[in-house]
């Protein structure tokens, strides 16, 4: 890939990275402050699905943090836009579309269809 174009991508990279970390950060505060608040017997069952909701999108969030960051890493080392199965360079329309993509899409279709 050619240098600007990874500079390109590495851009939105670290913005998804900003982004994802914001939103982690903003429902750990929310977290907290509903710790903060003494809440009567009666809404704790409430706060509490509130809170293991909150905590299984935050969870899902750190795990898409991991695979932008391992991207990032992938870039630094000059892997970042090969496939890892055929070892072709992955179209960039689909690393657009999904920066974290780690297979060209021969090989993920035939990931997802096993014995062809
Ligand atoms: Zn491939």
């Amino acid at each position: 890939m050619k240098k600007e174009k990874t500079q390109h991508m590495k851009r939105i990279l670290m913005e998804r990275v900003l982004v994802l970390q914001e939103s982690i950060d903003r429902s750990l505060q929310g977290l907290r402050q509903g710790n903060g608040v003494s809440p009567d017997l009666y809404d704790l069952a409430v706060t509490e699905a509130d809170t293991s909701m909150e905590l299984a999108i935050s969870e899902q969030n750190r795990l898409r943090l991991i695979s932008l960051r391992e991207a990032l890493v992938r870039m630094e080392n000059g892997r970042f836009g090969i496939c890892e199965s055929c070892g072709e360079p992955i179209p960039r329309k689909r690393l657009l579309a999904n920066p974290v993509a780690q297979v060209c899409v021969v090989c993920k279709a035939r990931e997802e269809k096993p014995g062809c």
